[in-house]
């Protein structure tokens, strides 16, 4: 169960990368067909790989054009190589990218490979030669499939949402248009009763059949929440309001105080046992714990690159949390004369300037005019790569929820959850 856990909570950095990368690899294009993806499953014996690539060696011999022809078997050839140093595919598998990717027009192709360990097994063995990169199986693993249904409903207003991954949906509202609570006077008040019961009855047909023709159509449909404030929503759950197949799907009926999207809101909290591996629950949970643990005892919780990365460099991180979409950059700028190295954290916008600026400086140190940048990474990388490295769990949270827009526009979109207090 605990390396079930472990394993769930390094998925979330691992995700991002592979979004990342895939993002990269699709905007790459070769002249020709000439661009090698090959997708090895965890039970595929190397050496079967390996063979059918030296098959495929020999036939690619035979393509016409000759820079075509050379660039797939310089591409084969290094898959051979790199697969020389793979004993056996780890457990999800291997995904190889290679090939010739133009810099600047014909003639300037590059050989460029891209090695990626999915996050999910690989279940299809593919050798695929094409203009671009054959990606669809691991854009496949991206996809949240399973969706969760929400309604929250009282006697004057009802409100449909899904929830899948990170994602919450709010797909419509509607309003009974109902005569109010008190008795207008004029009509006897049984009358007003009937009335106002016979409106109830008209909406809730109405709900039932806007919740038909939203969620029944959704294929992996993992089951409904109903929530709202007062008996309404009981009445509207046990009664056949909603086709039997979505009243078979009910998971749960949530008492909470408001309708609309804090009501939604409100029921996604309150039904956090059911959906506590949906992500958008998950991303809430985890900022929430760091809000309250620092009101609770500010010693616990960090936040702010410089202090997020004193905390790591101590070993002292527990979850590291990064917000999804900063565009921040970290950079290291070197001296290949004397060793001198300087790392600086931009904004994405300030990277042409600072390499501008770089081209033109001398080393602060020896005064080489090698002065260069090293390495550029993206903060959410770079953090996430040292945490890992002190075995910390790194938590890329989207801005989906409010608690996740709370901690990039609060926090700076870096905090970490710690082991001990660094205070002592
Ligand atoms: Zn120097």
């Amino acid at each position: 169960m605990l390396e079930q856990q472990e394993e769930k909570k390094r998925t979330s950095f691992e995700r991002y990368k592979l979004k990342q990368a895939l993002e990269v690899l699709e905007k790459k294009k070769g002249f020709h067909t000439e661009l090698v993806s090959l997708y090895i499953p965890p039970d595929r014996q190397i050496s079967d790989v390996t063979n059918y690539l030296k098959q495929e060696y020999g036939t690619s011999s035979n393509i016409k054009s000759k820079s075509t022809r050379k660039n797939v078997m310089d591409a084969i050839q290094k898959l051979l190589a790199l697969l020389k140093n793979v004993p056996k595919p780890p457990p999800t598998g291997l995904v190889i990218f290679c090939g010739a990717i133009p810099t600047n027009g014909q003639g300037t192709e590059r050989m460029e490979m891209t090695t990626i360990v999915p996050p999910e097994p690989i279940k299809i063995y593919k050798y695929h030669c094409d203009n671009q990169f054959f990606l669809d199986p691991l854009k496949e693993m991206l996809v949240e499939k399973e969706t969760y249904a929400l309604i929250v409903i009282d006697r004057s207003e009802a409100d449909f949402a899904i929830l899948k991954g990170n994602h919450l949906e709010i797909l419509k509202k509607i309003t009974s248009g109902a005569p109010g609570k008190h008795h207008a006077g004029g009509q006897s008040q049984r009358r007003f009763e009937r009335l106002i019961e016979q409106a109830g009855h008209e909406f809730f047909k109405r709900a039932g059949e806007y919740a038909n023709e939203l969620f029944l159509q959704i294929p992996d449909l993992k089951g409904l929440l109903i929530g709202g404030p007062g008996p309404s929503k009981d009445k509207f759950a046990e009664s056949n309001y909603v086709d039997y197949r979505l009243k078979n799907a009910i998971l749960g009926i949530v008492d909470i105080s408001y309708t609309g999207s804090s009501g939604i809101d409100e029921l996604i909290d309150k039904s956090k046992d059911i959906l506590q591996n949906v992500r958008y629950s998950e991303e809430k949970s985890l900022v929430q714990k760091f809000l309250t643990m620092l009101v609770k005892d500010d010693s616990l919780v960090t936040y702010g690159e410089k202090q997020v990365r004193k905390a790591l460099d101590q070993g002292a991180v527990d979850t590291l949390l990064l917000s999804e979409d900063l565009d921040i950059l970290h950079v290291t700028i070197s001296c290949p004369n004397c060793n001198y190295k300087e790392e600086v954290t931009i904004k994405k916008s300030e990277l042409p300037p600072l390499e501008q600026k770089i081209q033109n400086k001398s080393c602060p140190k020896c005064t080489s005019s090698l002065l260069s940048i090293e390495t550029i990474k993206p903060i959410i990388d770079e953090l996430g790569e040292l945490a890992e490295r002190t075995g910390a769990n790194v938590e890329v949270i989207s801005s989906e929820t409010e608690e996740g827009q709370q901690l990039k526009q609060a926090f700076g979109g870096i905090a970490a959850l710690l082991r001990y207090s660094l205070n002592n």
